[in-house]
């Protein structure tokens, strides 16, 4: 594959480009194989552009942010992928409103508006995704979540078409929005906050923080909770009531701590990881009737 016209636009750009590259120093799992070309787009721009040219072309391409919700494949990924995050990063204050571009952390924009003195998105500290990838997964935590301060998007359309979407048309529901699945590219996120004290934001973001340091196994890389919440259980319960605590397949493991967390204990591959979470689906399944389905996305 001919890869001269996305290095023209990453070289116009000034963004980065690079070629037989390992994915696994970007995935939080700290799992995933060499890679055709990973891009890392600085602007909107930059964004729009590298994904028509391999639409245009017909390279295979895949859109992630920040990994922190992916399972990827040891044999990495044919193609290119384009990672948009901290490259892509900028905040910009509209009122009470964050205009965030898609690669922006949640961390960046949660200490953006703690710092500008605008309440509401406390939920969202410590989730490690970019708002991008918090979007396509409406992701939430700690009672909040991110329909209630998405306002709009604007997104790149399957025409190649930078276009704006409200919340009302994102369908967003438990871990699910539009875009799951769809051609649409996030290239930015608008959240509509309020006016509050500074020194109170930090305080609840603080709260928050400890209780993920006390319940979550963040010493070790993982992708967060590897199942959805199903109806009327909870998947950690569930998982602990089929004795999987612990339940170790290579280097990945149901977590001691958390069981609703598989973790990398130690160069663990792609493989051990898939075999865990079928185990886990299957026992949980046998023993209570509950079909566990994974959150993180597994891409092979
Ligand atoms: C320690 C830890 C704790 C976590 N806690 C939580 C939690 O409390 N709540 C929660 O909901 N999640 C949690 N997560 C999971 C994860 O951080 C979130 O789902 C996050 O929103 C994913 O964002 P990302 O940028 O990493 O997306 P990625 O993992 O890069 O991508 C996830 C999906 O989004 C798509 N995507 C990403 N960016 C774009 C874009 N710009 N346009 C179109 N599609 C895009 C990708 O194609 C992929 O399908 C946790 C993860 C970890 C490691």
């Amino acid at each position: 594959m001919n890869y001269g016209a996305l290095s023209g636009i990453a070289e116009r750009y000034g963004a980065k480009i690079l070629f037989d590259e390992s994915i696994a120093r970007y995935t939080s799992f700290g799992i995933g194989g060499v890679c055709d070309v990973i891009v890392m787009p600085n602007s909107t721009g930059c964004a729009a552009e590298l994904v028509s040219e391999c639409r245009k072309s017909g390279i295979r391409y895949y859109i992630f942010g920040k990994c922190t919700n992916v399972l990827i494949t040891d044999k990495g990924l044919r193609g290119v992928v384009i990672l948009i995050g901290g490259e892509m990063s900028q905040i910009r204050r509209d009122g009470c409103r964050l205009v965030c571009d898609a690669g922006a952390s949640l961390a960046k924009i949660c200490n953006t508006a703690r710092n500008e003195g605008l309440g509401g998105l406390e939920f969202a500290y410590g989730i490690p995704g970019s708002a991008g990838g918090a979007l396509y997964m409406n992701a939430g935590a700690f009672g909040g979540e991110m329909k209630d301060v998405v306002v709009y998007c604007d997104y790149l359309d399957s025409d190649g078409i930078v276009k704006r979407m409200d919340k009302a048309d994102m369908e967003l529901s438990y871990r699910h929005s539009i875009f799951n699945g769809s051609d649409k590219v996030i290239l930015s996120v608008c959240f509509e906050l309020y006016e509050d004290d500074s020194d109170e934001i930090f305080a609840k973001m603080s709260e928050i923080m400890q209780k993920r340091r006390d319940k979550q196994p963040l010493e070790y890389p993982s992708a967060g909770s590897t199942f959805k919440r199903p109806e009327g259980y909870f998947a950690a319960k569930l998982i602990e009531d089929s004795g999987l605590k612990g339940y170790t397949s290579g280097g990945a493991q149901v977590s001691e701590k958390h069981s609703g967390f598989v973790i990398n204990k130690g160069n663990a591959t792609f493989g051990d990881v898939v075999e865990v979470i079928d185990h886990v689906r299957e026992k949980v399944f046998a023993d209570s009737g509950v079909r566990l389905e994974p959150e993180v996305m597994i891409i092979e």
